[in-house]
């Protein structure tokens, strides 16, 4: 046997048991055979340099004492610090966070930062938490994890069931451990203790631009006329810190969106939903569900809506072989990460689909984050103005270089951007050599 195969049969006993760490391979495969990468940089890039694995004990509010499995992967710092978020779910796992790792390697790098791939996560459903154990929980898995997080080693953020108080609480942690404050240690904190403007919106904002850069691409190329107004149609899948937001944005822009949803289900209105209510009846209700003038729609029909954008941003494998058949949309906006299988992609771009890919339509939280860490290096803060011009910037830049690069390979738009995004690592990887 080879070394190379004995490497494989090692790497796919660790890494490979979930679907989403599969299909990102499977994608970086597809990228680098089209763009005919050494393959011994394939090697090197479909497994992850770094994981550690902790038990979090933590002691609930009834007095019992449980403990919860955390992760922590990096899975290339050939650029700069590993960067990404933490998960909280039930279903999280090595593998899957492994996969999201990958992933934010190859977001990080399309768009330009100095900064590799990474991502946390901790077995736990973050709804069943009362605040004092979900403080309790992240203060503890910060401790466990301190020797591999920091501002020049590895910066988490907010993902799936954390947010802004999370980070506040893991950056005061580490800030206690120091004896002096970090706020470089994370990003996506709240604007008072160090956090950009514009971050918290960031990544919805970055799907709606780059939904809108989609429709202009596709006019300048006559394949359709989609505008950014009431006559285009949209349905948003989840509605969290990605998708809320992405549907506000939309709705602001004045575009018809007639279906939201989150884990409980969904909410229709074929003349389109008043985003701006729909937020403030969350806000009061916690729920969709029963938001005035609408009907109820399952996650399972939202999706298959005859709508002109769709926007998955809720979690991974939301479209696959399926229910393929069935989605009806012209562009599907991947504000979730992984939210379409690969055979799934591939099945609705030869349909005429336009994809706008992962690492690139929710890119936009990271590119803030990258912000708020550079202002919290140098102590000094821009106007959420600035913020925005300058994300609307990186993101502009990125969405031409992966349809130039569409065109130059005739492939889909996931594999162009990761041409992109592998093209860039792989120069420095090979500038730095293998050690020893
Ligand atoms: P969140 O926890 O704030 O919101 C998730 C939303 O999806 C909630 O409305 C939840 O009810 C809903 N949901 C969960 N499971 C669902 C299911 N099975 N079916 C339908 N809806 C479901 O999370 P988020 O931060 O908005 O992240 C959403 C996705 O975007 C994830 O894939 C995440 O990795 C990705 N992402 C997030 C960011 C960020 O800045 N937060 C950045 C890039 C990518």
């Amino acid at each position: 046997m080879s070394n190379i195969s004995k490497n494989k049969d090692f790497s796919s006993h660790l890494w490979d048991s979930s679907e989403l760490y599969r299909d990102a391979v499977t994608q970086l495969e597809s990228a680098t055979k089209t763009m005919n990468l050494d393959p011994n940089l394939t090697e090197r890039l479909r497994v992850p340099k770094r994981a550690m694995i902790v038990t979090v004990p933590v002691r609930m509010d009834d007095g019992s004492v449980k403990c919860f499995e955390g992760f922590r992967v990096q899975h290339n710092i050939t650029l700069g610090p590993a960067k990404g978020g933490i998960r909280f779910h039930h279903d999280v796992n090595l593998s899957e966070v492994a996969g999201l790792a990958m992933l934010m390697s190859f977001k990080c790098s399309l768009v330009g930062l100095p900064l590799g791939g990474g991502k946390g996560g901790i077995r736990v459903d973050a709804t069943q938490l009362s605040r004092a154990e979900h403080q309790a929980l992240i203060r503890r898995y910060t401790m466990e994890i301190i020797n591999i997080i920091g501002p020049e080693k590895d910066i988490p953020a907010p993902d799936v069931g954390t947010n802004a108080q999370t980070m506040a609480w893991m950056m005061d942690t580490y800030s206690m451990a120091k004896g002096y404050p970090v706020p470089g240690v994370v990003t996506g904190k709240p604007v008072d203790v160090g956090g950009s403007l514009g971050r918290a919106e960031s990544t919805g904002r970055g799907v709606v631009y780059t939904t809108e850069h989609a429709m202009k691409y596709l006019e300048k190329k006559g394949k359709s006329k989609l505008k950014m107004d009431s006559s285009t149609t949209v349905a948003v899948q989840g509605f969290g810190n990605v998708g809320s937001i992405a549907a506000y944005d939309y709705w602001q822009k004045g575009m018809k969106v007639v279906a939201v949803s989150d884990v409980s289900g969904g909410i229709y209105n074929k003349n389109g939903l008043d985003i701006g209510k729909v937020m403030e009846y969350l806000a009061l209700n916690r729920v969709l569900a029963g938001f005035p003038g609408s009907e109820p729609i399952t996650n399972a029909d939202l999706l298959e809506l005859n709508v002109d954008v769709l926007t998955p941003a809720a979690m991974e494998g939301a479209i696959t072989s399926k229910n393929v058949k069935n989605i009806k949309a012209k562009i599907i906006a991947e504000g979730a990460n992984g939210p379409v299988s690969p055979e799934a992609m591939n099945e609705l771009e030869d349909c005429g689909v336009f994809i706008i890919p992962d690492v690139l339509c929710n890119a936009g939280g990271v590119i803030v984050s990258y912000f708020e860490w550079v202002q919290g290096l140098q102590q000094f803060f821009w106007s959420e103005e600035e913020v925005n011009q300058k994300l609307a910037d990186v993101l502009e830049s990125a969405f031409n270089k992966v349809v130039a690069l569409k065109e130059q390979y005739k492939c889909g738009m996931k594999t162009a951007a990761l041409i992109s995004a592998v093209d860039r690592m792989s120069k420095a990887m090979l500038l730095r050599g293998l050690f020893p």
